[in-house]
């Protein structure tokens, strides 16, 4: 079969594949340590799932509005409003079939052949799949540990052509743990109003914060700045429901209707029963989102004490999210049974047949200095995994 050009340019998920690499190894029978995670090892609670059920027994389960129920939008506005301060209507929120899909809708919207979006890196690994499935061209532009790996505003002003269309920001970002602060993020999202570069503001992990930091909505920053953003948000890390599926974004009420267009001729409107759940996290108790928190934090100091012991190993400290990205530079070059470890891949393959730990290489973010470790694990598993992996790290010669 000749599959399209399209497809052919693009790799599946690689921590997507990762995960179901881990899974087989443990089927065998492997005590695996598995930090390759992109999600809370919590269950969704309990109230949200009773929503869910009574929507079932409601009968709540035939299509809804294709943006999304009033009542979830309403919910939606209301935490916008709440936790951002970000006043939007009805017409500019939208709920969509889980986080990803929000951006990627956006890119189909957005993106003409050849436009380009610039993408700071280390970067979540969809991004530039997606702005290449639109016809676009993803302007990668490196960051730096030193500087927290956030983008500078002297990068980004090299960055802008006239065929920018928008850029990247995730904060906390997936890899890397940091946050921007008010300070750091507000000339880059002032330049980029200035130039009508569209902010895709991704704040999936809003509240896994650490160290007392407070939540800065990039839209939140100015009028200006909030006309030229798109905020990304949904329940998926916030409220353990990654396999509900269920994002939601709130920007220019244009751009909400050319991806509500798209999501009418694709998915349709996201799960019924889903967007019930939704509805009552957003509405229902916030406590424990605070109390999980704490125990990421927990991890956080934990994976941090132990990455501090790996000889040669560097790492920037996360400031929120449940990742940990240490540098591992020190240790390419090194060999292993003659085997010479070249770069993030081949030191978490190594790592995945010699220490049982799978852990997802930098590559994969656009930063081959490093391997992402997910501490959204059990803290016995953190201190057995890091434990394999500093005996396997002093094999290499
Ligand atoms: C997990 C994640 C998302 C969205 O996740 P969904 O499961 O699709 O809701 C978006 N951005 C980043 C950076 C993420 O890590």
């Amino acid at each position: 079969m000749q599959l399209s050009r399209r497809v052919m340019s693009i790799q599946p998920s690689p921590t997507l594949a990762l995960n179901a690499k881990a899974d087989a190894l443990r089927a065998q029978g492997v005590d695996i340590v598995n930090f390759g995670a992109g999600q809370p090892d919590f269950p969704t609670p309990k109230h949200i799932c009773e929503a869910a059920k009574k929507a079932i027994d409601d009968g709540f389960t035939r299509y809804t509005p294709v943006p999304g129920t009033p009542e979830l939008k309403q919910a939606v506005i209301d935490k916008f409003k709440r936790d951002n301060g970000l006043d939007y209507a009805m017409d500019q929120v939208m709920i969509n079939v889980g986080g990803k899909h929000s951006s990627y809708l956006i890119m189909q919207a957005l993106l003409d052949e050849g436009d380009e979006v610039i993408v700071p890196a280390p970067y979540w690994v969809s991004y530039p799949p997606m702005v290449i499935l639109a016809g676009g061209k993803p302007v990668i532009v490196p960051t730096k540990l030193e500087n927290g790996f956030k983008l500078q505003l002297a990068d980004l002003q090299k960055a802008v052509s006239d065929k920018t269309k928008a850029i990247f920001i995730n904060s906390p970002s997936n890899p890397t743990g940091g946050v921007y602060s008010e300070a750091e993020l507000r000339p880059l999202a002032e330049f980029c109003a200035s130039k009508g570069v569209l902010i895709i503001s991704d704040e999936m992990y809003e509240p896994i914060l650490f160290d007392g930091r407070t939540f800065t909505a990039t839209a939140s920053l100015s009028p200006e700045v909030y006309a030229n953003t798109v905020t990304l948000n949904g329940v998926s890390k916030a409220y353990a429901m990654t396999g509900w599926r269920i994002g939601y974004m709130g920007g220019p009420a244009e751009l909400i209707k050319a991806c509500s267009k798209i999501q009418s001729q694709s998915t349709s409107n996201p799960t019924s029963i889903a967007q019930k759940a939704a509805e009552e996290a957003l509405n229902g108790p916030q406590e424990f989102v605070a109390e999980r928190n704490q125990s990421f934090e927990r991890r956080r100091d934990l994976i941090m004490d132990l990455i501090s012991e790996l000889p040669g190993v560097t790492c920037y400290r996360p400031e929120g999210s449940f990742y940990a990205f240490p540098s591992f530079k020190a240790y390419y070059g090194k060999k292993f049974e003659g085997k010479q470890i070249t770069g993030s891949q081949d030191l978490a393959d190594y790592l995945l047949d010699n220490a049982s730990v799978a852990a997802v290489p930098g590559i994969a973010f656009g930063e081959d200095d490093c391997i992402r470790f997910s501490f959204a694990i059990s803290d016995e598993q953190i201190k057995q995994g890091m434990a394999s992996v500093k005996a396997a790290l002093a094999k290499l010669t």
